[in-house]
Parts: structure tokens; sequence; C-alpha cells
């Protein structure tokens, strides 16, 4: 599998650090299965944080402070966190199956058992159960079909799976990764030949908690 498109550093180190909430996790955790390149930046973004970790001088604070660093951890305290399974680094016998772990785990099945629901035109949707109020949805699009009634609010990931598409940002084939958001006007097209499935996560008021990523950003020089 070659990929084209992965995540921003950003969005790989809100990841490292546990700042993403389920979906957003969920998204990248997946990329991660399918991406050996980003498997080595996140682990070193982890190396990095445990090093600075380390590395801190431990000062006394105020109260208020604690208070507030307090309520900002247990706010996502419910969203389970999510790491790519061992067994998905390693090559394994027979056919490898098109929905990674941890995906296949939130869905159950593998793609021949997914239950799907009719979107119209074609096209199918599978609501992606998370608990942290963001829609993630597996949606299966025509081969050569543009995505139907696609409103852009927002934040948004999408992860081919299978198939391609292609919009005014470029084509998209199986493992890439697109971040976009609400001044990115595009009309996703399947490209022919094979349906395409993605898993997409849309809008959630909070997106991702960037402060980690702005603290150890120039650290990492990006
Ligand atoms: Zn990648």
């Amino acid at each position: 599998m070659t990929i084209a498109h992965h995540p921003s550093e950003e969005l790989l180190l809100d990841y490292a650090s546990g700042a993403l909430t389920e979906s957003w996790s969920l998204a990248v955790a997946t990329h991660l299965a399918l991406c050996p390149e980003c498997r080595h930046e996140v682990a070193r973004m982890e190396a990095v944080g445990g090093g600075l970790l380390d590395a801190l001088t431990p000062t006394a604070c105020s109260d208020a402070a604690f208070d507030a660093v307090l309520a900002r951890l247990t706010d996502g305290a419910d969203a389970a966190p999510i790491t790519v399974p061992r067994e998905t680094l390693h090559e394994t016998a027979g056919p490898a199956p098109v929905l990674p772990d941890p995906l296949r785990g939130y869905i159950g099945a593998d793609l021949d058992g997914v239950p799907w629901q009719r979107l119209g035109l074609g096209a199918y949707q599978c609501l992606v159960r998370t608990e942290d109020g963001v829609t993630a949805r597996l949606l299966r699009i025509p081969a050569g079909r543009p995505v139907p009634e696609h409103t852009h609010r927002g934040q948004e990931l999408t992860l081919v799976l299978r198939g391609a598409f292609s919009d005014q940002t470029g084509h998209y084939g199986a493992g890439d990764f697109q971040e976009a958001d609400e001044h990115i006007k595009h009309q996703p097209h399947a490209a022919p030949g094979e349906d395409c499935i993605c898993l997409a996560i849309t809008d959630a008021p909070l997106r991702f908690r960037s402060l980690a990523a702005r603290l150890v950003q120039p650290l990492l020089g990006i």
C-alpha cells in the first residue's frame, strides 16, 4: 500500500499526547495500523514527550491552576484511549482485513459483515458507535459517483480503506488520510472501478486540544 496523504504533524502530536477525543483518535489509530511511517513518527513524538517529562523541574502552582488542569484532564476521561493492537503491526497469514483494528473492533466485523444503511443514490453508511458526541461513520460510495448531499461544516477527517476518491485537493487511495475544515470547499468523487469505502469523522465543538502540540512543536522542529 502506497500512502500519499498522512495526518498532519499537529494531529499526530495531539494523538501521541492523548489530547484527541475518541472518534478523532480512532481515525488516527486506524491510519497508524496501515502506515508504518506515521507509527514511527508517533513513536518519536512519544519518546520526545517522555524525555520532556523526565527533564521537568517541579514547581509549586496555585490551587486554581491545579484545579484547572484537573478539570481538563477529567474532561475527556470518558473516552477510552485507543491504541493500535500489536498484532496489526506485524504480517499475519492470509489476506489482510479491509477494516484494520481498532476500527474492526468497533464495527464488530470486517467489510463483509458491515450493517450498511442506505443513504440514497447508491451510497451507504454505517454509524460507528463512539462516546464523544462526534459523528464517526463508514461510507460506501459507488464507483465513479460523487458523495451525495455532502454538507461541510467544521472539521472533517476521512480515511480511505478501499477504492479511491478525488476532490479539488487531490487523489486519495487506500490508507490515505484527509483533513478538511470549513474553509475547504470540496466535492469528493469516487474513482471508477471499485466502490470507495472510507471512515469519515465529522465536526465536534471540541476538536483537538492542541496545548501539547504548541508546547512540544519547537522541540520537534515542526
Ligand atoms: Zn501515515
